[in-house]
């Protein structure tokens, strides 16, 4: 019931409230089965690109496909998509079993039918023996499984989800980016998923989209974006500690590509290290995190973060820098990377 056939297609979408351009010009492909990530800091315009998904806003110009439908002007209902929002959205006065069926019986799914599907999905989403009490005698994580439950009893096979996770305490969060992930492959759901928690798009998604200011700035799965950010924004905001970018001056004496244009270097903290010879490298800090060190240094005007092993040696406070010359990356200095590195 859940599978779906139907990618959602958003073609020069723009959203504009009066002068704030909310989304500009953006295409994007969410696949079906997927689960996709709208990644990016607050204000780029994901939750607008959501509720233009979900038909509860309408975009100021472009069109939105799901599978050969262009629901552009279409209802809520009428798109087959269901929804979870951060703030869980239960009705305080109804037990667990009549939130999860509240759409059902909007619906007017037979009662006999509501009654297997309860059973069903309290089962699967361990809400059993729950079922009679109110939202309040919940436990945050309790309460958000009651959300995600009646999003899954619906049967839709679209589920949008705005920061779903956020109101839990990091541990829960982590055993629910687990259960969420595994619920959607189980059930081979399309989930689009907005955060701004990097972890998150990281750890759940098939296919992150990198937004900032209204556009996207690069699309791809969490291995290509860590990678290969296709931007000196997606390099500084993927990644703890995000990419190094150093003036390639500063690291002279080093392996460095032959680029014949005014450009920056890329480096990630773990593909550096203390060489025997190299640019120097002066340590203004360092941080013990248990299984690593992270090591702040400067080499010429450029601040950088490099990770080590904690096992490893510390470092003098002056090192030669030297780092894996096919990690590097190499960006234009209008933030663009250059494809060939
Ligand atoms: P956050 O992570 O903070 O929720 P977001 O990426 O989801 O941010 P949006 O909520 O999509 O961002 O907002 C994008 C821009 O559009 C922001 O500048 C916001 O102020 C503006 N905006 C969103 N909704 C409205 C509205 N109804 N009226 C006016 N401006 C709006």
């Amino acid at each position: 019931m859940h599978k779906s056939q139907d990618p959602i297609q958003i073609t020069s979408v723009s959203r504009a409230f009066g002068e704030t351009h909310a989304l500009k010009d953006v295409s994007v492909c969410l696949q079906p089965g997927a689960f996709s990530v709208l990644l990016g800091p607050s204000g780029c315009g994901k939750s607008t690109l959501l509720r233009l998904i979900a038909g509860l806003d309408q975009q100021t110009s472009g069109t939105i496909h799901i599978g050969a439908k262009d629901v552009t002007g279409t209802s809520p209902n009428d798109r087959n998509v269901s929804m979870v929002f951060q703030s869980y959205a239960l009705f305080p006065h109804l037990n667990v079993a009549e939130n999860i069926l509240f759409g059902l019986k909007v619906r007017k799914t037979p009662k006999a039918e509501r009654t297997q599907r309860l059973s069903r999905v309290a089962e699967m989403m361990g809400l059993s023996a729950l079922l009679d009490r109110k939202p309040a005698q919940l436990s945050g994580g309790q309460q958000q499984r009651v959300a995600l439950a009646r999003a899954v009893i619906s049967e839709r096979p679209i589920c949008l989800m705005d920061e779903p996770l956020s109101n839990l305490d990091a541990k829960l969060r982590t055993e629910m980016r687990v259960e969420l992930r595994a619920l959607q492959q189980q059930l081979g759901l399309t989930v689009v998923y907005v955060t701004h928690d990097q972890v998150e798009a990281m750890t759940m998604a098939d296919q992150i989209i990198v937004m900032n200011q209204g556009r996207i700035e690069q699309t791809g799965t969490p291995h290509d974006i860590y990678t290969r950010p296709a931007t000196t924004f997606t390099a500084g905001f993927i990644g703890t500690p995000p990419m190094a970018l150093f003036d390639p001056a500063d690291l002279a004496g080093g392996p460095l590509p032959d680029v014949r244009q005014p450009h920056l270097i890329g480096l990630r903290a773990e593909d550096m290290h203390v060489a025997p010879s190299g640019p120097t490298a002066r340590i203004t800090g360092i941080e013990y995190l248990g299984a690593d060190r992270l090591v702040s240094a400067t080499t010429g005007q450029t601040r950088f973060i490099m990770r080590m092993p904690a096992a490893a040696p510390v470092p003098p406070s002056e090192f030669p820098l030297g780092w894996s010359p096919e990690a590097v990356s190499v960006f234009a200095t209008n933030g663009q990377r250059l494809t060939q590195y």
